[in-house]
């Protein structure tokens, strides 16, 4: 454990929330920001507030605010704001950089709509969202099946007309072809120039993570058929949606950019956990047109763990454990790292999905505390095979090395 938490970390997948510009918070950490959501029976490690929420958060704010020395007092739950606002005083533009010291990490991906104040090179990269692309007709029918749903429709069209608006145009075009090579091409091409390593999807919010096969043909037809008026069939519009998500995994290709696939069941109480089983992308990986671009299923594919271990031999398949270190205990994780530490170690990464749930626990904390747990369950799961006679002292260093920064840097090029 010692010589892991040495090691300076790549984190996979985060969402950091940058400084405040005029008084302005933050929205741009998360394309559908889940903090709006019908309320659902919160795991353990989710709860905000110390009082039966995740063990280390007092830990946590210790370590970054040094604070509170002693025992939690009522008082010092009122009194958290004020040091986290000294802190970043204290460090100023450079606050987001130095939390990243106190976890341990060296880069972090971060996703978000856009980089923000503090949020930049070289310590942070930057993973756009692509799924607002994949939704170019009317989705009326697709946002009245929940109140979840609903909300994060209304976010992706928000999100597309930022993108037609970047791309000179106030709608999109009326045939496939002119909407792939004017919008979605060019959108890509912007965001790969602004930096980005990899392209992400959080599909799994809004639709099953089948995108299966689909003919250009039916997918022009479809495309302008309901771009003139009219809702498509659910089955039509799915079609259309596969077309473009291949499309785009191929340019992510192209391009040299990672596709990042949320793969595990997700937060609200109408999350579909069966359509985000990641055994529905394998289609994808087995497209031989798709073997340039690198897939990495992001939170490793929770609870289908070992489903996505038999994915890792496909050559363009990737997983990191981000979400899962907070969401479960370092012992849990530790069996789940073990079986794919033991199968294809070159293609599992670690990550945190630092992300701001509440003021209790910001990226900050939930960032420290996945950091830590990450750790811990490397650590276990490295210590269990070595006493097993599985790998040598030196390997384990080895593969630590690796799942924390190797694999990551081989990746991305960084
Ligand atoms: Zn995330």
């Amino acid at each position: 454990m010692a010589e892991i938490e040495r090691i300076r970390a790549i984190d996979n997948h985060a969402h950091p929330v940058s400084l405040s510009v005029a008084g302005k918070a933050d929205r741009e950490f998360d394309a559908l920001p889940v903090d709006n959501m019908e309320p659902s029976s919160d795991p353990v490690n989710m709860r905000p507030g110390p009082d039966g929420g995740p063990p280390g958060l007092l830990d946590a704010w210790r370590t970054l605010y040094g604070y509170p020395s002693s025992d939690l007092q009522p008082e010092h739950k009122r009194e958290l704001p004020a040091a986290k606002q000294r802190a970043i005083e204290e460090h100023g533009d450079g606050y987001p950089a130095w939390v990243l010291d106190q976890m341990g990490v060296e880069v972090m991906l971060a996703n978000r709509v856009a980089l923000g104040r503090g949020i930049a090179p070289p310590r942070f990269r930057w993973v756009p969202y692509v799924d607002a692309l994949l939704f170019p007709l009317d989705n009326s029918r697709l946002a009245a099946r929940n109140s979840d749903r609903k909300a994060f429709f209304a976010d992706e069209d928000i999100l597309l007309r930022r993108y037609l608006q970047e791309a000179g145009l106030s709608a999109p075009p009326a045939a496939l072809d002119a909407y792939l090579s004017r919008v979605v091409t060019p959108t890509l091409e912007r965001q790969k120039r602004g930096g980005a390593v990899a392209e992400k999807f959080e599909a799994a919010y809004l639709r099953s993570l089948a995108f299966d096969a689909a003919d250009r043909a039916a997918a022009e037809k479809v495309y302008a058929q309901y771009r003139a008026g009219g809702i498509a069939s659910e089955d039509q519009y799915k079609l259309l949606q596969d077309y473009i998500f291949r499309y785009i995994a191929a340019e992510c290709g192209r391009l040299g950019m990672a596709v990042h696939i949320h793969t595990m069941a997700g937060a609200g109480s109408y999350f579909d956990v069966r359509g985000v089983n990641p055994l529905l992308l394998e289609s994808v990986l087995n497209d031989p047109t798709l073997r340039k671009t690198k897939f990495v299923m992001l939170h490793g594919g929770w609870p289908f763990t070992g489903e996505i271990t038999a994915l890792l031999t496909k050559p363009n398949a990737y997983l990191d454990y981000s979400q899962q270190s907070l969401l479960l205990t370092p012992a849990t994780m530790a069996v789940t790292l073990r079986q794919w530490l033991e199968y294809v170690p070159e293609k599992v990464l670690f990550a945190t999905d630092a992300y701001p749930y509440s003021e209790d626990m910001g990226w900050e904390e939930s960032g420290l505390i996945a950091a830590r747990r990450g750790r811990q369950a490397l650590a276990l799961a490295l210590e269990a095979m070595m006493r097993d006679g599985e790998i040598s002292r030196r390997r384990a260093l080895e593969l630590a090395n690796m799942v924390l920064r190797d694999n990551a840097r081989a990746l991305y090029g960084l």
